[in-house]
């Protein structure tokens, strides 16, 4: 900085904040009859007047707040969100984890950096569609693959649930809606996992001041330079609500409500699929979603518009049927900040075999967060892989004897498949953990659409434990795993 520029700048700091602290400064009050000059006492009746003490920012208010990882991924419920804005007069909000800065481009050269500042304005513009202007970006790089905790790791996660945490407490939302925090088969986009993996943690977290606390900290002097803490309020949201990105929908049935797309808006005298179809067109650099939709308007042919939107119910705080609508039992009162359950170790003892990685993160992680329906979604769990592709399968075998252990894990695979690694005799110490990053090959054919992958673990001849995945065989496409 400039010696000239300084001055410059300490003047119109100083000037400022004089300026401001004739706003800020108690002033005092003659009270008739009563002597306005000497020092004051307890009793002489002259007190100051306090500034006006101002309410949370009205603008920022959200009835939903929407917290997905890409720009395109408000389109999986943005026909309920055309319904919830114009037919329903709800404020909507939507933070995004990405800027989608590892997709594709159908419309030019624009890759990496340059590709995510062109989908963050596509993102905004495809929001303002929709008249929602309240649009934040958690500055995540988008990471291709299934694994959340790849995703958790890219993002720095908890710098990116600081900003979640903040943004629910400058929202204030009644409502979240955010990707299911589940391993599916199907898409199964691990920064879609995380975003809801990072929604749900802000849910449980905004409403406790000890989280974050410089956020709820009062500034020294709102109108004035350099308060470093940020004035918020603790916020305890009501409800949340998960979508999919599954390829199969068997399991969400009767799990939460379904909107109908083909339903008109009284208001706008449109359906709802056509005006997801309009918001979905401003994201061209999208081949699946930005293009799909111009297309589809050009031919006046909305077919793949005209699916349900599927919500899952997550949990409520307010009384609320399962499959009851977004905002049965909300009303404008807060509610007070109720503590989750949190992680509680199991008793153990033994030898055993789990799945490890993201299939041991989330049922721990459902039962910290109250999520008990989340637990029941998918009572085996499930993978997608490609004909011909490696499937990894992570297991963890424990020890949790005073004893060291011989552990021998066999498997016993589909017609077809191929192990690359897994079946060995493991030396699993006293009270320790073997992690085995087993993996195998499907056929390249196709075959059955859905299998079944069983590993065994046997210690001294006797059986220890087995696991087992239900694996959808898929012909083309697909993220890595
Ligand atoms: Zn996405």
């Amino acid at each position: 900085m400039r010696i000239r520029s300084l001055v410059y700048s300490i003047l119109c700091g100083s000037v400022f904040a004089a300026f401001a602290s004739l706003y800020t400064q108690p002033r005092l009050t003659r009270y008739p009859g009563v002597r306005n000059n000497g020092p004051r006492t307890a009793d002489d009746g002259l007190v100051p007047e306090a500034p006006r003490s101002p309410a949370p920012d009205e603008r920022f208010k959200a009835d939903i707040l929407v917290v997905v990882a890409h720009p395109d991924d408000e389109t999986m419920v943005s026909a309920y969100l055309a319904k919830a804005v114009y037919d329903e007069h709800k404020r909507v909000a939507v933070i995004y984890g990405t800027r989608g800065d590892g997709g594709g481009n159908a419309m030019g050269y624009e890759q990496a950096a340059a590709l995510g500042a062109e989908r963050e304005i596509e993102a905004r513009r495809a929001c303002a569609f929709l008249d929602i202007m309240n649009v934040w970006f958690l500055d995540g790089p988008d990471t291709p693959g299934q694994d959340v905790l790849r995703s958790l790791e890219t993002w720095n996660h908890g710098a990116a649930l600081g900003k979640a945490v903040r943004l629910v407490r400058l929202t204030r939302p009644e409502v979240v809606l955010t990707w299911l925090p589940d391993y599916v088969a199907g898409e199964n986009h691990d920064d879609h996992q995380a975003a809801g993996v990072i929604a749900t943690e802000a849910f449980d977290l905004a409403g406790d001041p000890t989280v974050f606390p410089e956020q709820v900290s009062a500034p020294r002097n709102r109108t004035s330079i350099s308060n470093l803490t940020e004035g918020l309020r603790p916020w305890q949201p009501k409800k949340i609500y998960y979508f999919s990105d599954a390829s199969h929908t068997d399991f969400l049935e009767g799990k939460g409500p379904e909107y109908r797309t083909t339903d008109v808006s009284p208001s706008r005298h449109l359906p709802y699929y056509r005006m997801a179809a309009e918001e979905m067109r401003f994201h061209l650099t999208q081949g699946d979603t930005g293009q799909l939709a111009k297309q589809a308007l050009a031919a006046g042919n909305f077919e793949f518009f005209k699916q349900p939107v599927r919500l899952i119910f997550g949990k409520s705080l307010v009384k609320s049927a399962t499959t009851g609508d977004v905002f049965e039992g909300i009303d404008p009162a807060a509610v007070p900040y109720s503590p989750v359950r949190g992680y509680q170790p199991k008793q153990r003892d033994g030898l055993s075999l789990e799945l490890g990685g993201p299939w041991a993160f989330y049922p721990e992680f459902w039962k910290a967060h109250d999520l008990e329906l989340l637990a029941r979604l998918l009572p085996t769990p499930e993978v997608s892989v490609q004909a011909g592709e490696t499937l990894h399968v992570p297991l963890v075998i424990r020890n949790d004897s005073a004893a060291s252990a011989e552990v021998t894990l066999t498997v016993a695979l589909p017609q077809g498949w191929t192990e690359r690694t897994g079946t060995a005799r493991y030396p699993v110490a006293a009270h320790d953990v073997y992690p085995v990053q087993a993996a195998a090959v499907a056929p390249s054919s196709k075959g059955p659409e859905w299998q079944e992958v069983t590993y065994r673990a046997e210690a001294d001849g006797k059986a220890i434990g087995s696991v087992t995945l239900r694996v959808n065989v898929t012909s083309g496409g697909g993220l890595p795993q």
